[in-house]
């Protein structure tokens, strides 16, 4: 493998350009005016937030970024199943007046209403105290997420952290996991570029795929429209770059980067990524909120 992409790269690189990121509208801690205030002060210029199946955060964002030097590009992240697993789509430079978009998260927040019910049944048989309660009191707007449940499970001594909580009871196979069938990966990057975005798979290190099924996985998301693939991402393992700037070069799918951010304090912060190998075609290409 060619080490072209390498050259570049250093960890905690500033660059400016951060295009995945949580608020209150989903599973992060900050509202989308202190997303986009933390953004500035981290020096970032160029910012999505792409709240889980979410638009809700992205008036609040868009006018605190007015006038401030930061572009905000409006973003979700929508929860795919395909061939059995959770997988994360991004969305980027999306309408949110779009109605197919609308009407297909709307679909989505129903089913995770439907799920908070199923997984505190589960753990209810764990001892857990109040579990669909507590994850409510957790719960910032009209998403239900798994990191409520987690963040209730830390309130209750369950769990010492949000990311233990998670691993130990609500991942496939433990007690709090109910399985979801979410969004086709065409309806997904369907209702994407129907509201004029691009769809971009995230966080790829995070999967479990076999070589053969990745390479499905991207014949089926370029079949449906998709475009790029998180090359760089806030926290991923060591051959992350070089993996991601391998498959998107040899399969032509452009190279997005983001953090991922939910909450300060993780480790996880906004804007702190690797830069992009110079090899490769960034998501902004021709965008009109491509970083000058
Ligand atoms: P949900 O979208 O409600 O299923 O919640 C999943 C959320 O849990 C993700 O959006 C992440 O914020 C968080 N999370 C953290 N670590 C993991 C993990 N290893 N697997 C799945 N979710 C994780
Ligand atoms: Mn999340
Ligand atoms: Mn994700
Ligand atoms: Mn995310």
């Amino acid at each position: 493998m060619s080490r072209l992409w390498c050259a570049h790269v250093s960890a905690d690189t500033l660059n400016g350009i951060d295009l995945h990121c949580h608020s209150t509208a989903s599973d992060g801690t900050l509202t989308p005016k202190a997303v986009v205030a933390r953004a500035l002060e981290q020096g970032v210029r160029v910012l999505a937030l792409t709240d889980h199946d979410s638009i809700g955060g992205l008036a609040e964002a868009a006018t605190a970024a007015d006038m401030s030097g930061l572009k905000l590009v409006k973003g979700v992240e929508i929860s795919v199943t395909w061939e059995g697993q959770l997988f994360h789509i991004i969305g980027l430079g999306i309408d949110p007046a779009n109605e197919a978009l609308q009407t297909g998260i709307e679909m989505l927040r129903r089913r995770r209403d439907g799920r908070g019910s199923a997984m505190a049944a589960g753990l209810a048989a764990l001892g857990v105290p109040e579990p669909l309660a507590g994850a409510r009191r957790q719960q910032t707007t009209n998403i239900l997420s798994r990191t409520h449940f987690a963040r209730h499970l830390v309130a209750t001594g369950f769990a010492a952290t949000v990311e233990e909580a998670i691993l130990q009871l609500l991942v496939p196979g433990k007690p709090g996991y109910v399985h979801v069938e979410w969004a086709t990966l065409d309806e997904a990057v369907g209702w994407i570029r129907a509201a004029g975005g691009d769809a971009v798979i995230a966080h790829p290190g995070r999967y479990r795929l076999e070589t053969q099924q990745r390479e499905r996985l991207v014949d089926a998301f370029m079949a449906a429209g998709g475009m790029g693939i998180e090359v760089v991402c806030g926290r991923m393992a060591d051959d992350h770059i070089a993996t991601y700037s391998e498959l998107a070069l040899r399969r032509g799918l452009r190279a997005s980067l983001g953090s991922d951010f939910h909450e300060p304090g993780t480790g996880i912060e906004i804007g702190r990524l690797a830069a992009l190998p110079d090899a490769l075609q960034p998501v902004w290409k021709a965008r009109d909120w491509a970083p000058t």
